[in-house]
């Protein structure tokens, strides 16, 4: 895929959706994204990764090859599908904050055998604090005694071939799930038989190892953020971008990774951030990606592009940057804007993430 064709797929005045896919730790997060990337980053393909806030981007073309045999025809209006993934240790709530903050919506990943756990329930209670929509992926169903492997199944499909004994320990444990829910005040549905979408919450059922419902948790997710958040997808010129990791790359020197919520991006582009010691004035030197389904972390040969729309996570180069604070904006000067109002602008943020520095 060629830069230009990564950003114009859709059609529609919509930005690419942002999702960002939460869950107690081994539930299976990475996991889930490595089966839809096609990657091993979970098996250590990419070390140390896991203590960084990462993005990948879904082009909307392989979503529709990833959901085909789901036989819906519903155009898909959104370029694309960012995912945002947090680290799942216990010590970077902050990170997890941060990374939800930026999401239009959200994955919530519960281990079948294991049921909601203590950081489930954080993520939950952090998803309705921000009033963020969610869809729950009842992941490791392979994992249930007997399971006969359908590899990339729609659920539905993957369900029938299966035994009794199998079909009744899903039931239980679903119905099990479903009153752990309603116990954290929440009312939750198998996705295909949910009709009150946006009062109850869905629940597809997934295989990070074997991807059976894994086209159904695609499908389900760009479908249901297409018909209810139009407004919010809708894409404006004003740019929105979030400093994700502040990073010394080989070759590079110190990069900033950001999520461009909004707008658009130039090379050359005068940038405004919030730095440690003051604010930092600096120029985009380059702005990069890794390719579409690759992880933003992870090391890799990564894409120049002169510039970029939203919604999109990329690293920019540019000097200067060693202060740059993660969890800030940044901000683009226009040829009318006054830049001592911007920095000063851009200085507001250091307390807020220094704050929620501290209570994390
Ligand atoms: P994370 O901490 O939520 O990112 O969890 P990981 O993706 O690192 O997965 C934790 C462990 O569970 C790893 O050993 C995975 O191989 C395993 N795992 C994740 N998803 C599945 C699944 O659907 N089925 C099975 N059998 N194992 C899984």
């Amino acid at each position: 895929l060629a830069p230009s064709e990564f950003i114009k797929e859709g059609g529609e005045n919509l930005r690419s959706i942002i999702c960002c896919i939460m869950g107690h730790v081994d539930s299976g997060k990475t996991k889930l994204l490595d089966c839809i990337r096609g990657t091993n980053v979970q098996e250590g393909e990419a070390g140390g990764i896991t203590q960084q806030i990462g993005a990948t981007y879904f082009p909307a073309k392989n979503i529709r090859e990833r959901t085909r045999e789901l036989k819906a025809d519903a155009k898909l209006k959104v370029p694309g599908l960012l995912v945002i993934d947090t680290p799942g240790h216990e010590s970077f709530t902050n990170l997890r904050s941060r990374g939800s903050s930026l999401c239009d919506l959200a994955i919530l990943v519960v281990d079948i055998k294991h049921g909601l756990e203590p950081q489930t329930i954080e993520s939950l209670n952090l998803l309705r604090m921000r009033n963020t929509e969610f869809i729950i992926a009842l992941n490791k169903v392979d994992r249930l005694y007997g399971w006969k492997t359908c590899k990339n199944a729609p659920i539905v499909k993957a369900m029938k071939q299966q035994n009794k004994d199998v079909t009744n320990e899903f039931n239980i444990r679903l119905t099990d799930i479903i009153t752990q829910f309603k116990e954290q005040g929440l009312n939750t549905e198998i996705y295909y038989k949910n009709k009150e979408m946006g009062e109850t919450f869905s629940i597809v059922p997934t295989s990070a190892k074997s991807g059976e419902g894994v086209p159904d948790l695609l499908l389900w997710l760009v479908q249901w953020a297409q018909k209810t958040m139009v407004e919010k997808l809708t894409y404006v010129d004003e740019v929105q971008c979030t400093v994700l990791e502040v990073k010394v790359i080989e070759g590079h020197g110190t990069t900033i990774d950001v999520v461009l919520v909004n707008g658009e991006l130039h090379e050359g582009d005068q940038i405004v951030v919030c730095g440690l010691q003051g604010p930092i004035v600096t120029t985009i030197r380059a702005l990069l990606t890794p390719h579409p389904m690759k992880e933003l972390r992870v090391k890799g040969t990564y894409l120049h592009h002169k510039e970029i729309k939203a919604a999109q996570g990329i690293k920019i180069t540019a000097q200067g940057l060693e202060h740059a604070i993660a969890g800030t904006s940044l901000h683009v000067v226009g040829p009318d804007d006054d830049i001592e109002a911007m920095k000063e602008s851009a200085m507001e943020d250091m307390e807020s993430v220094l704050s929620r520095i501290d209570k994390s």
